[in-house]
C-alpha cells in the first residue's frame, strides 16, 4: 500500500511548471534535499523512481542532458557526469564551482512562482508527510545545518512555522501543527491531500471530544454512585433503628426516593419531590438524615 506521503507526492510529480524560472527552482529543492553537486558531477538519489525520473526531465528541459534513472540497491538514481550539463547547472543555480555551499541561493527562489517550484522540489526531495490518522507530521530530512537554516527562513516568509532538530548525522525541519501541515498542502497544490487531511482532522476531533465528554460523565456517575452510597447506608440504618416513620415528613419521602432511585443525581431527585426541591435543598435534607443516623 503507498504510504500518505507517496500519495501525496504522485500530483505533485506530475504537476508541470509554466516556465523555465520555476524549472529551475524545482530542480534546486530536489538537488539541496536529494542530491548533491560537484564540479564534476550531479547526482540525485530518491526511494521513488518517479521523483529520480522528474529529476531526469527537469535537468533534460533545463540542460538538455539526456539521461536515465538507474536502480541503486533499493533506491534510485540519477548521475550525470557531462562537465558541460554541469557547469551550465551550477552556473543557472548560481553556485560557485570551487566553493560549493549545500544552501538556498536568494535569485533562485526570488519570485513568487519560483518559490512554490522550489518548496515541491524540497518536498520531492527530503520531505515526508505522515498518514494523519497515526500522527500530525510533516518533515524534511537534510545533512546540512545551513541548509536547514535557510530552509526555515524560506519557511517563515511563506507563513509556515517550522521547527528543526538533529536526528543522528541530519537535521530534520519539521511541524507538528496539523494546521500548517494543511497550509503546506494547500500551497503545494496537494489538494486532494489536503481534502483528506482535513477530514481525518475533523474525525480525531470529534473522536476525542466524545471520549473526553463520556470520561467526564463516568467521573460524575463515581461521584452520584459514591454520595448515593453514603446516603443509603444512613437510611438503612435509620430503617433499622428507629424506623422511617419517625423521620420528619420531608425528610421520609426523600429517604423513601433514595432508596428506590439509587442512581440518580441529587437534582433528579429534587425533580421527584413534591413540591420538587432545588439540588442544594436536597443536599440540605440529606445532610439532616445523615445528622440523625450519625446519632442513633
Ligand atoms: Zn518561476
Amino acid at each position: 500500500m503507498k504510504s500518505f506521503s507517496q500519495q501525496t507526492k504522485e500530483p505533485l510529480i506530475l504537476a508541470e511548471n509554466n516556465s523555465p524560472c520555476c524549472d529551475r527552482a524545482e530542480l534546486f529543492g530536489m538537488l539541496l534535499f536529494a542530491g548533491s553537486i560537484s564540479g564534476t558531477s550531479i547526482k540525485l538519489i530518491s526511494e521513488s523512481s518517479l521523483v529520480a525520473d522528474k529529476f531526469c526531465s527537469l535537468l533534460n528541459k533545463l540542460f538538455g542532458y539526456i539521461g536515465d534513472t538507474v536502480k541503486d540497491g533499493k533506491y534510485f538514481a540519477v548521475y550525470c557526469n557531462d562537465l558541460g550539463v554541469v557547469a551550465k547547472c551550477l552556473y543557472s543555480l548560481r553556485l560557485c564551482e570551487n566553493n560549493i555551499k549545500f544552501r538556498i541561493t536568494p535569485e533562485v527562489i526570488e519570485k513568487d512562482c519560483c518559490k512554490k517550484a522550489f518548496l515541491r522540489g524540497a518536498f520531492l526531495g527530503g520531505g515526508t508527510v505522515i498518514d494523519p490518522n497515526k500522527n500530525y507530521n510533516m518533515e524534511f530530512l537534510t545533512r546540512y545545518e545551513l541548509l536547514t537554516e535557510d530552509f526555515l527562513h524560506f519557511l517563515s516568509s511563506l507563513g509556515f512555522s517550522f521547527k528543526k532538530v538533529k536526528r543522528k548525522d541530519s537535521w530534520v525541519v519539521y511541524a507538528k501543527v496539523s494546521d500548517t501541515i494543511c497550509d503546506v498542502l494547500t500551497y503545494l497544490g496537494a489538494t486532494l491531500s489536503y481534502m483528506e487531511y482535513v477530514n481525518i482532522k475533523i474525525e480525531r476531533e470529534v473522536r476525542s471530544n466524545l471520549t473526553r465528554i463520556s470520561n467526564g460523565e463516568t467521573a460524575n456517575m463515581d461521584k452520584v454512585f459514591t454520595a448515593s452510597a453514603v446516603h443509603i447506608k444512613a437510611i438503612n440504618k435509620i430503617q433499622q433503628t428507629i424506623g422511617l416513620e419517625e423521620l420528619p415528613d420531608e425528610l421520609f419521602e426523600l429517604a423513601k426516593l433514595r432508596l428506590e432511585n439509587r442512581d440518580l443525581s441529587l437534582g433528579d431527585l429534587g425533580a421527584l419531590l413534591s413540591p420538587p426541591l432545588s439540588k442544594s435543598g436536597v443536599n440540605h435534607r440529606l445532610k439532616r438524615i445523615l445528622a440523625i443516623a450519625e446519632n442513633l
